[in-house]
């Protein structure tokens, strides 16, 4: 016989994330500590387990919030992401909500973001631009690249193009999470269709094309997380056949809406520096070069900066 004492009794914070965090474990899921401090942490309002008022450590929960981290934990132990469970997420400092199965934004996005706003920075200092710069980000999803862009370019104007609905709605309620609306026009365009360049002409040539496309190798999909797979439209991750699908789209449209001296920035898999170089060679009506390949944070060749050449 064991005294049916409400669970609240026994489990103070610490305890419900030591406990969530070993049944995680066994369950096989991934970032089971992490999985299982989030969650806590939401539910008592933080963002993060760190945040948390130590003197909140070792209190008792209430039977509502008990039920609630039990609900959120089950989502988990069906490898949901934490990003969706959550519903909200940080990106370079914005926090912006995060509905499946529009994709999450991730770390590596944030160092793309990062050397657009060094190249900008140093270029307006040149060339002085009235005003700031005009950007067009390509498959937008949540609106991660074009907010945080916006935010920290006071001065800059962003069209964002995506062919998913959901993907519009969010990065639009994203846009007034962040009272970004007024410099930002979100547009519905497949940028695969013939003549779609010709929907943002009237939004004059761009300085910036910024672009986390779908780029995985089709082969490679299958061999993704089960939280990517489960949760996350496959149309922002499948690149065809060897992930250039999309990439060779934006490429061929980027002179019709590309000013002469702009630049494009790429997130890319490893194989493409090579693949894109050589698709570049092979499209000299283009008059777009590779000028510099940068790693992410774990060496690997991951972004493009591509430049229209025209004189
Ligand atoms: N890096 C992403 C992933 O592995 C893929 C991103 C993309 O296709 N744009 O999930």
């Amino acid at each position: 016989w064991r005294p049916h004492l409400p669970l609240a009794r026994l489990l103070n914070v610490t305890e419900l994330v030591n406990h969530w965090t070993a049944v995680f474990e066994k369950r096989g899921i991934p970032e089971a500590r992490e999985s299982s401090e989030y969650i806590v942490a939401h539910v008592l309002g933080a963002k993060t387990f760190q945040s948390l008022r130590p003197e909140l450590w070792t209190q008792p929960l209430t039977p509502w919030q008990l039920q609630y981290i039990q609900e959120l934990s089950s989502y988990r132990l069906q490898r949901m992401p934490v990003q969706y469970i959550l519903g909200e997420w940080d990106f370079q400092g914005l926090s912006l909500k995060m509905v499946p199965p529009v994709f999450i934004p991730r770390p590596e996005t944030e160092e793309l973001v990062e050397w657009v706003l060094e190249e900008v920075t140093q270029r307006s200092r040149v060339v002085r631009a009235q005003g700031g710069p005009l950007i067009l980000e390509v498959g937008c999803g949540s609106g991660a690249i074009s907010l945080s862009l916006l935010s920290k370019l006071p001065q800059s104007q962003v069209i964002a193009v995506d062919k998913g609905e959901a993907a519009i709605c969010l990065a639009n309620e994203n846009a007034h999470r962040l009272q970004l609306q007024d410099r930002i026009r979100i547009i519905p365009l497949d940028v695969t269709l013939e003549d779609s360049w010709a929907h943002l002409l009237p939004w004059g040539p761009v300085d910036l094309i910024v672009s986390n496309p779908p780029y995985v190798f089709h082969r490679d999909m299958e061999q993704l997380a089960p939280e990517i797979l489960s949760y996350e439209d496959p149309v922002a991750l499948d690149g065809g056949e060897e992930g250039m699908d999309i990439i060779s789209h934006i490429l061929a449209l980027a002179p019709r809406l590309l000013k002469d001296s702009g630049s494009i920035f790429l997130e890319v898999d490893p194989r493409h520096p090579e693949l894109v170089g050589s698709w570049l060679q092979s499209r000299p009506d283009l008059f777009l070069d590779l000028v510099t390949v940068r790693r992410d944070f774990c060496g690997r060749p991951r972004f493009l900066h591509i430049q229209r050449s025209r004189p």
